[in-house]
């Protein structure tokens, strides 16, 4: 079976983590890496160039979590991670003094960086430094082109990397909208077209549904290649009972004039009958009331636990998404 997975971060990472748990629960003969393949398609709009190194935030957290490699308690980054380069960095007033890059994560960039410098893609970068670690799924940056989430802001239509008004500002600066940079000339990378057409199931995780996975359905033909696809394509909602489970969801939602709940977020990637995204929907018990709303806009509905508190339960959420199919 051939699973594609749309995704964003840490949300991303998460679901993954639980997806490749519960395959290899289904299979406890090891056989979860052979009869299941598993790739994720991920978003590179949070991709910046930052003291001189690319940063490709959204590919680091997924590659760290599904190696155990990642910081469990701080959330994202690094585990046993320290902050040497950054501070002299930052003695040489280099960089973003509210962007601290771990030295581990350094390592990581630096990687890539040299990668890209001897004329590898991003996506050839990619399949190098993950061949580092036993990840059981295949990471797929969603372009090769530099497509970078920029934030227009209130203060006479200046705009700023999404990096910038998501750390620094916390969102907390009134965004009137996203852009991507350069997008109508980006293509998909190699194998993401490949990877939706030969899908058996398409699954979209429970990431930010404006720049995460907006922003992947936003490289021209990826919608195109959804539309036509002849697997299913389930998506997990990742708003519960009205409000964003981590991070800072709404202020982009309510961007671009979408309310924070599931049945908003259905409606806005829209049923695949009527051009739009998807096939089923998966929400919350606590949003139980709006299956009927969701029903009625033509998705299929489906009322399961969607928090991802630890393995199991990320596991049991994906099986049920893979059920839905
Ligand atoms: P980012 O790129 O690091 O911001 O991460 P993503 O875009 O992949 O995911 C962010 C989204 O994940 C947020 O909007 C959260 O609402 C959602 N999320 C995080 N944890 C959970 C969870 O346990 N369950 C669900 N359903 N959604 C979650
Ligand atoms: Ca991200």
């Amino acid at each position: 079976m051939r699973i594609t997975v749309l995704s964003g971060g840490v949300g991303g990472a998460r679901f993954l983590r639980g997806l490749r748990a519960s395959l290899r629960e289904s299979h406890p003969d090891g056989s979860g890496g052979t009869t299941a393949e598993i790739t994720a398609i991920v978003n590179t709009g949070d991709d910046m160039w930052l003291t001189g190194l690319r940063i490709a935030p959204d590919l680091d957290s997924i590659m760290y979590t599904l190696a155990g490699a990642n910081d469990e308690v701080r959330g994202w980054g690094r585990v046993g991670e320290s902050e040497r380069v950054s501070d002299e960095l930052r003695a040489y007033n280099v960089g973003w003094p509210w962007f601290t890059l771990g030295d581990l994560d350094i390592g990581t960039h630096l990687a890539r960086t040299s990668m890209l410098r001897d004329g590898l893609t991003l996506t050839e970068a990619t399949e190098r430094i993950t061949a580092r670690w036993d990840l059981g799924v295949t990471l797929l940056p969603v372009t090769n082109d530099e497509v970078e989430t920029h934030v227009v802001v209130e203060d006479a239509g200046t705009t700023m990397h999404f990096q910038e008004w998501w750390t620094r500002h916390r969102a907390a600066v009134t965004a009137l909208g996203f852009v991507q940079q350069n997008v109508s000339t980006a293509r998909p990378a190699p194998g993401v077209l490949a990877a939706i057409a030969e899908a058996d199931v398409i699954l979209v995780a429970p990431s930010n549904p404006v720049v995460s996975i907006g922003t992947v359905l936003g490289i021209p033909g990826i919608r195109e290649a959804l539309a036509e696809a002849s697997a299913p394509i389930i998506g997990v909602s990742p708003i519960i009972a009205g409000s964003v489970v981590r991070g800072m969801a709404d202020a982009c939602l309510a961007a671009i004039g979408v309310e924070t709940s599931a049945s908003a977020v259905a409606a806005h990637y829209g049923s695949r009958a009527g051009g739009g995204l998807l096939d089923a929907w998966l929400i919350d018990e606590a949003d139980a009331s709006e299956a009927a709303t969701i029903e009625a806009a033509g998705i299929r509905a489906v009322v399961v636990p969607l928090w991802m508190r630890d393995i199991p339960t990320s596991a049991q959420l994906a099986a049920d998404a893979l059920a839905a199919a």
